[in-house]
Formats: structure tokens, sequence, C-alpha cells
């Protein structure tokens, strides 16, 4: 396997939980099995959910469950000319229009069928607008999102973990409406420059995985190999979250629970510790074999 440099790329939206943990531990022994870097992106573009506080408790409780990474922890929010360049060079290509849908409208024309798009997909209603028409669009005052002419592309690939994947992209929102570049876009353009060779994440993300590999193509750059873990559920199947119960480091240690200790849970549920074990992270790394990890979602029962 050559090396392939791996990343973790929390939101600082809230406390890390055993699933995002679980997620951070994961995408750090993949990379680190063949001695390849690990480095840590702070996404924090989504002004309205970030809590910069969060940044600093994010990256003490990864430190806390033993990953290391290499080299300055990089701020999404300090690379917009990088985004600005990126926006610029797929206008340049006529691949970008400006979409003045509201998310009502977005919601009300994406429920009707709409050929091979799947549902929810956004149906191209700004795609053909006249000049004429963007002009009254934009003397309402609506300020417009930008969207990627996706031209419904097909795209598949091989994720190493789910098998084959593939999808019909949308066209997808590259700059917000308030003017921030959108979550793709960042992620395509950092996981280029930062010559990511191996992107390891939560199975949600999956659905965006099609969308980003038009981007890397579209913007020239050579796409990474993808990961995508099981989710950690809570008791009731659903995505597991805080009001689940003590489910982050610190609810844990008030539970008289080490950091070490949680760790050892974690990897229980990967299937490499024994209940109660607390296994170094030298022992994880021997122990670690991608073909062996489970393929479905895990139940956090722990409660207490
Ligand atoms: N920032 C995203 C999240 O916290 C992860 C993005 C990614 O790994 O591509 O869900």
């Amino acid at each position: 396997m050559p090396e392939a440099d791996g990343r973790f790329a929390p939101s600082p939206t809230g406390p890390l939980h055993v699933g995002n943990l679980r997620t951070a531990l994961l995408a750090w022994l993949f990379a680190r099995r063949h001695g390849a870097k690990f480095l840590l992106r702070i996404e924090d573009l989504d002004t309205g959910r970030v809590r910069p506080e969060h940044e600093a408790g994010q990256l003490a409780d990864l430190a806390a469950i033993g990953l290391d990474w290499d080299g300055e922890v990089v701020r999404q929010s300090e690379r917009l000319p990088r985004y600005e360049e990126a926006i610029t060079a797929l206008d340049r290509d006529g691949r970008l229009y400006p979409c003045f849908c509201t998310r009502r409208e977005i919601r009300e024309a994406a429920s009707a069928p709409h050929g091979p798009l799947p549902e929810g997909a956004y149906p191209g209603t700004c795609r053909e607008l006249t000049a004429a028409q963007r002009a009254a669009r934009e003397r309402e005052g609506r300020p417009p999102a930008l969207r990627l002419r996706a031209d419904a592309a097909h795209v598949a690939f091989v994720d190493e973990l789910l098998g084959p994947v593939e999808g019909i992209v949308d066209d997808l929102v590259i700059r917000r409406n308030d003017g921030a570049p959108a979550y793709n876009l960042a992620v395509v353009v950092d996981d280029a420059a930062q010559g990511i060779g191996e992107v390891v994440r939560g199975a949600d993300l999956v659905d965006s995985t099609p969308r980003q590999l038009l981007l890397f193509g579209l913007l020239g750059a050579a796409a990474p190999s993808y990961a995508h873990v099981p989710l950690v559920l809570g008791p009731d199947g659903a995505r597991l979250a805080k009001r689940h119960g003590p489910v982050t480091l610190a609810d844990r240690a008030a539970l008289g629970a080490s950091p070490a200790q949680v760790r050892g849970q974690i990897a229980e549920t990967l299937g490499l510790a024994e209940p109660g074990e607390a296994p170094s992270m030298t022992q994880l790394l021997e122990r670690f074999d991608p073909a062996t990890l489970p393929r479905e979602p895990t139940v956090w029962t722990d409660g207490a």
C-alpha cells in the first residue's frame, strides 16, 4: 500500500462524542498504519453554527485519547482566498450560475420527480434564467448562491469499506448566498491542497463523495481514495448525539472513566479490544486491519 496521507476534519459546533472520536481514531489508524501523515483541519466556515471555544476542546480531546498529528492545524476560515480562486476557475470555465431560490422553493421543486436526479436534488430552476430574469431577481434584493452546472454527472467509485458506490450529481451549491464557500467546495480545495491520499470519515458523508469527486475532476486535482466508516448510533437507532447521555470525554470523566478507558471502549466496538481492556495506541496499530472492521453501524449502549 503506497503512503496516503490522511486527515480528520471536525466542525467546531460542539464537543466531540464517542462516535466522532471513533471516526478520528480510525482516520489516525488508517494513516499511521503505513506511516503516512495525519493532518487536522478545522471546518469552521459555517459561522452560524461554529463556536470558536469548541475548537480547543476538540483538539484537547483528540490528544487525550492518544492521537497526534503533523504540522499546524489548518482552519478553513483562514483559507478564504483559496476557495475564491477555485470559484473563479470554475466560473471562468462557464460552470457556475447564480441561484435565487429560497429553501422553501427548493424543497417544493425538489419534491417533484426530475428525470435521473435523486429525490431532494436541486432540479435546476435557475439554470437557464435569461439575463433579464436574473436582473429582475437581483432587483428584488435576493442575494444569489452560486451553483455548479453538474449536467447530472454519473460518478462511481469504490469505497474501501462500503465497496462500489455511485451517484448522480445535482447542481450543488458552490458559494452560499451568505457568501461563504460551500462545504463540498472547501473540502475538495483543502483535500487537494493538503495532498490527502485517503479520506476516512463517517458514512453519513458518503452521499457527498460523488459531488466531491466531480469537483476534483473539474479543478484538475487528483482525487483521494475513500473509506466511509459505519456510524455509532444511540439505543433508539438515531445517529449518536448528546441527548443519548454521557457520550463525551467530559461526561465519561465525570463517571470516573479515563480517556484511555474510553479509547478502550471505542476499540472494543471496532473489534480491537476485549471488554474492559485499554490497549495502547501502539497495540491498536498492531491489531488494526481495515479488512476486519465492522461494516454495520454500532449501537452505543453504555448510557452510564
Ligand atoms: N467537517 C465535516 C464534519 O464534521 C467532515 C468533513 C469531511 O470529513 O469531509 O462532519
